[in-house]
């Protein structure tokens, strides 16, 4: 593609998601929420979010619920042997890989900042946070985003399930894109400062809306925009 033809398919998706900004806000009022919404700690939410993963939100709730009972302060997880936090996630599934995931970011941590707190990524930017976190086995981009936008107030949009489907189904990405390019591919299309609440729009339409198996598209704020009515009948 020669780099006019790219930057005019550049500006029709920015366009694109400019528009859904504004069609899924009007419906779910992310941006309201994201202006009163509690802010969770750094680290409990990177525990939180590595638990979330192939997992139902009830079970990673169940899992975490359980650590923090038996170990409520991250020093006693640090200190726990693996078999102990592996038994206490149990609930969140994928315990072989989850508990060496939080073990030795715990350890990292440790050696690197001596307290186990990540509230420094708040004054890093966007990008070296990104670069931090991903760096560990169990820390993938999503799992990074999530931390870094909704703990660390950075303007990103994470790409679950929910945004991958949708941002493929009306034509912001192509049916190719991978989540983690999906990642890249979607930052710099959304309007400054939208990304969190943009993110929390889509899940919302992605669990009340556009299901994987049988979207209400009828019912959907996205209707107007989205390819995917005309092209699946
Ligand atoms: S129109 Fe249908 S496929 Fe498109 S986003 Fe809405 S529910 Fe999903």
């Amino acid at each position: 593609m020669c780099c006019d033809m790219a930057k005019r398919a550049d500006d029709g998706r920015r366009a694109l998601v400019r528009r859904m900004v504004f069609l899924l806000d009007k419906q779910f009022g992310g941006a309201d929420w994201d202006r009163t919404r509690k802010r969770p700690d750094p680290l409990d939410d990177l525990v939180r979010t590595i638990l979330s993963q192939n997992t139902t939100d009830e079970n990673r709730d169940r899992g975490f619920e359980a650590l923090r009972d038996a170990l409520p302060d991250w020093e006693l997880v640090l200190d726990a042997r693996l078999d102990r936090i592996k038994r206490l996630i149990r609930p969140a599934g994928l315990v072989n890989a989850k508990g060496p995931a939080i073990k030795n970011f715990l350890r990292w941590l440790k050696q690197e900042r001596t307290v186990l707190d990540l509230n420094y990524l708040k004054d890093l930017s966007a990008d070296e946070g990104i670069e931090i976190l991903t760096q560990h086995r169990g820390v993938g981009l999503k799992t990074a985003y999530i931390v870094l936008s909704f703990a660390c107030d950075h303007d990103l949009c994470a790409v679950d399930t929910h945004v991958h489907r949708i941002l493929r189904r009306t034509g912001v990405i192509d049916d190719r894109c991978t989540r983690d390019r999906a990642h890249n591919e979607l930052r710099p299309l959304i309007p400054k400062g939208k990304a969190r609440s943009f993110h929390a729009d889509m899940i919302d339409l992605g669990k009340q809306i556009c299901f994987a198996r049988s979207p209400n598209c009828d019912a959907c704020p996205l209707f107007e925009v989205c390819p995917y009515p005309v092209e699946t009948p």
